[in-house]
């Protein structure tokens, strides 16, 4: 684009560049989960971090297939929130020491992450549908649904057990 246009003009460049953030934000989690499973000590975050991986690599193939109904080369564009998010979430857990502790700590990064997800997608679902693209409409709403899912998953683990064996 020129120096006298800007790049989004119509809702379908908000759209296509949307679908870009969550991609780009979708590839860095993918990266950032492992180091996550690691620092884990509570089998059953373990177990919840390990399966999220799985579906988030599944997520990012959902979006492949989203450029593609929509006509559209795949690619990711700059998403310094989650660049932040993750960088917030690593900061934080090289500075607890308590394993129990860092438990928590990792289950309130992981929830911002979900929320951050949740909050992409719903937009994108109404976007779609509004475009026209029911087919593109439900392929991120799967995406939405299994991040919801994880987001009360990781409540379920915090207050069922990881939350009083860190204040113990
Ligand atoms: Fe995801
Ligand atoms: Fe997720």
């Amino acid at each position: 684009m020129g120096w006298f246009s800007k790049d989004i003009q119509t809702m379908d460049d908000l759209f296509v560049h949307t679908l870009r953030d969550i991609y780009y934000a979708e590839n860095k989690i993918t990266k950032a989960l492992p180091g996550m499973i690691e620092k884990a000590t509570d089998s059953k975050l373990r177990a919840g971090f390990a399966e999220h991986l799985k579906e988030t690599e599944g997520h990012v193939r959902r979006l492949d297939e989203v450029f593609r109904l929509h006509g559209v080369e795949s690619g990711g564009v700059n998403c310094p929130a989650i660049d932040g998010i993750i960088e917030e979430a690593a900061d934080v857990s090289s500075e607890v020491a308590d394993k129990q502790v860092l438990d928590a700590a990792l289950i309130a990064a992981a929830q911002a992450v979900e929320h951050y997800e949740m909050t992409r997608y719903g937009t994108l679902v109404a976007w779609a549908k509004e475009l026209g693209r029911p087919d593109c409409a439900s392929l991120l709403q799967a995406n939405l649904d299994e991040e919801k899912a994880t987001d009360m998953r990781l409540t379920k683990i915090a207050e069922s057990r990881v939350n009083a064996n860190a204040a113990a």
